[in-house]
């Protein structure tokens, strides 16, 4: 193991580029990875990356990220954020890299007090308990004021080289990035979909009606969401950039569609194929959102955009049959 050698856990924001660059200042080779979920791309973190002039690595962890997020030991944050076992897992996938890599310890930006679930100063030790990666984590940005661990007490990392941040301000971090020439990087805390009060809210739905998988949370990004029963859930564009991201991504779901109306694209996801009074509703529903379309018109639906059959309908204007997710 070269002990000159960390894996940085980089998300793009400042304090992980911060603690990135520090550590190369003090001479040590440090490999940035990213870890990808359905929930959080590396798409912005690469092009934070790009600017700063960091060669990220990236690994997708969706699988174990989505079992983990089914139960994860230390609960939820004020969403659907499992936050300190995603630094969790995060650090073991990491430390599981560092034979790969040939490095000896992990690095993160974390600041101490700085968040109020993932990083005050016991979660941080209940990260290092949950990933079990009990003794190789060093936080640049607040290490002096951290109980030491083994590359401090091996001697392979200086710990009055290391930083003594902690709280929630930002002026030091902004102060350090001025004066080494960073900017590019992404504000705190954005980024991941977890976070989000209504993302949230439709993966439940898909987690409490077995509709869980990679396939439907793609679709959580796109339109309005409608619960139309445990079997069933609509989709309806919102926009026409909606519509064809919709449009892109259907394969085996029902698609409908107002017959004689321009307007959106409705697609129903169901565990079992849709029965006639869930047709119904999801037309019906669809054809509220049809600015242009009469009271009662047709839709047109049918599986892998083959629209074989129609159905006459009224606009849903009561609204109470169903769920707006
Ligand atoms: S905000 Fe999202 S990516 Fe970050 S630790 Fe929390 S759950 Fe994980």
């Amino acid at each position: 193991m070269n002990k000159n050698r960390c894996i940085a856990l980089f998300s793009g924001g400042l304090d992980s580029t911060l603690s990135v660059k520090y550590m190369e200042k003090l001479g040590y080779e440090v490999i940035p990875v990213f870890f990808e979920t359905p929930f959080f791309t590396a798409k912005n973190a690469l092009e934070a990356a790009a600017a700063v002039g960091i060669d990220l690595h990236v690994h997708d962890i969706s699988q174990e990220h989505m079992q983990m997020l089914l139960n994860p030991r230390y609960g939820y944050g004020k969403n659907m954020n499992p936050c300190i076992d995603c630094h969790g897992l995060m650090f073991a996938k990491a430390a599981q890299l560092l034979e790969e890599y040939d490095a000896a310890f992990l690095i993160s930006g974390e600041v101490l007090g700085q968040r109020p679930m993932s990083q005050r100063f016991d979660a941080m030790n209940a990260v290092r308990n949950a990933s079990k990666v009990k003794d190789i984590i060093i936080r640049p940005l607040s290490q002096k004021l951290l109980p030491d661990t083994k590359p401090i007490r091996a001697g392979w990392v200086d710990k009055e080289k290391m930083l003594a941040l902690q709280g929630r301000g930002r002026s030091k971090q902004i102060e350090m990035a001025k004066e080494w020439g960073i900017h590019g990087y992404q504000s705190p805390g954005g980024g991941c979909l977890l976070t989000d009060k209504v993302f949230s809210k439709r993966l439940k739905d898909l987690i409490q009606n077995q509709q869980y998988n990679l396939r439907n949370i793609q679709f959580l990004k796109v339109g309005r969401h409608f619960r139309l029963t445990e079997n069933c859930k609509l989709i309806v564009g919102k926009t026409s950039a909606d519509n064809k991201r919709l449009s892109d991504m259907v394969e085996d779901e029902v698609v409908l569609k107002t017959k004689e109306y321009p307007g959106p694209l409705g697609v129903l996801q169901f565990n079992k194929y849709p029965d006639d009074n869930e047709i119904e509703l999801a037309a019906s529903i669809l054809l509220d959102y049809n600015n242009k379309a009469a009271e009662k018109a047709i839709v047109s639906y049918g599986k892998n955009y083959n629209l074989n059959k129609d159905i006459e309908v009224k606009k849903n204007k009561d609204k109470k049959e169903f769920q707006i997710l």
